[in-house]
């Protein structure tokens, strides 16, 4: 039986990117949290865009949000065509940050500010960062 599909746009590894695909594949969410100022940022960064410093740490943050909009992209770039239509949202997450994931589902499934999850679908290298229904069985 084949394994996941590829990525079709596979992450470039770095100290700061690693951690979070890591975490992903394991179904849980990681970002950075500034040390001097506390500040979350959603992608992680090696540098806090408030404060500038240098010193962040990992930390899990609640896998769930609020799905603020979506869309159905038919017009894809050329790495993704193939995979066309698929959903991409906006996701307010519980943590306090925003981000943009790929949504499973229909287009029909789904309502602005409907609860979602992280939902990683399964692909090589690693999962691809998704959301889904919250409460989904
Ligand atoms: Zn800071």
């Amino acid at each position: 039986m084949p394994g996941p599909p590829p990525l079709p746009y596979p992450p470039r590894l770095t100290a700061v990117t690693r951690p979070f695909y890591e975490a992903l594949a394991e179904g849980r969410l990681r970002t950075t949290r500034c040390r001097p100022c506390g500040h979350l940022t959603f992608p992680p960064k090696g540098v806090c865009p408030r404060c500038w410093a240098e010193k962040v740490d990992f930390e899990d943050i609640a896998p769930t949000g609020v799905l603020r909009s979506f869309t159905e992209v038919w017009a894809a770039p050329s790495p993704f065509a193939a995979q066309a239509p698929y959903l991409l949202g906006i996701v307010d997450l519980d943590a306090g940050v925003r981000c943009a994931a790929r949504i499973v589902g229909r287009f029909e499934e789904h309502t602005c500010d409907e609860r979602v999850e992280l939902s990683p679908q399964p692909a090589t290298p690693f999962p691809l960062f998704a959301f889904r229904h919250a409460g989904h069985a």
